[in-house]
């Protein structure tokens, strides 16, 4: 099988944007796409106001939640969603790319917004999170899709085949 180009095109960018994050340990990427146009990427950080050394990078998920990194984390599906310069109602119908599956806390903000599909490289490793994402997308219509090794999509979550022709290019 070929390589969906324009899957590997939109994986790599989220890859490259992931690239940027200060996160020594997790690094996420993500691109909102519509037509085969990029609206906005993003990656995983702190607030652009708040200063990077004071995120404590090395706590675990056992520490006080002051004092875990997540906390501080603006998670890269949702800093490409505020990053888009133009109104929040132009990401209805978009798909967004991440490379990895989205916890329930931006399947939420993913599902708001209205983007429609999202397609995800690895797939996130606490089970709890993505059974909570998988209930989160089914029930709010929003398609979820893995890439296999050439870049096309696996489905998973949505077994509704005339959709999956229909919107994929
Ligand atoms: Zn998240």
């Amino acid at each position: 099988m070929l390589v969906n180009k324009w899957n590997h095109y939109f994986m790599s960018i989220a890859e490259e944007s992931a690239n940027l994050s200060k996160d020594p340990k997790t690094k996420v990427g993500a691109v909102i796409v519509h037509n085969k146009r990029i609206k906005s990427t993003g990656y995983n950080g702190a607030p652009s106001s708040f200063p990077d050394d004071q995120v404590p990078w090395d706590s675990s998920d056992d520490d006080e939640l002051i004092n875990q990194k997540n906390t501080y984390m603006v998670h890269a599906e949702l800093n490409a969603i505020l990053n888009y310069d133009g109104q929040m109602a132009d990401l209805k119908d978009t798909t967004l790319y991440c490379t990895v599956s989205p916890c329930s806390r931006c399947a939420c903000m993913i599902a708001q917004v209205g983007i429609k599909n999202v397609i995800y490289k690895e797939k996130y490793h606490r089970k709890n999170e993505t059974d909570a994402t998988d209930r989160i997308f089914k029930l709010s219509g929003v398609k979820c899709y893995s890439l296999d090794s050439e870049y096309n999509i696996r489905r998973e979550v949505d077994d509704d085949d005339d959709y999956y022709h229909r919107w994929f290019f």
